[in-house]
């Protein structure tokens, strides 16, 4: 699953939108490093990391 054996820490996000849920709005950042997606609920501790899988 890890390509170099460094985790990565995903700085480098790109702003792909939001959704919108029950506790307000999910924010979705690409991570240009990793390719994985992160989102960001709101009412939520912290964010959630998504590995993307192949479509
Ligand atoms: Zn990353």
């Amino acid at each position: 699953m890890s390509m170099g054996g460094t985790e990565c820490e995903h700085r480098d996000l790109e702003y792909l939108g939001e959704q919108k849920s029950e506790e307000g709005s999910n924010k979705y950042y690409l991570c240009k490093s990793c390719k994985g997606v992160i989102i960001i609920a709101p009412n939520m501790r912290g964010a959630y990391f998504v590995k993307r899988a192949g479509s």
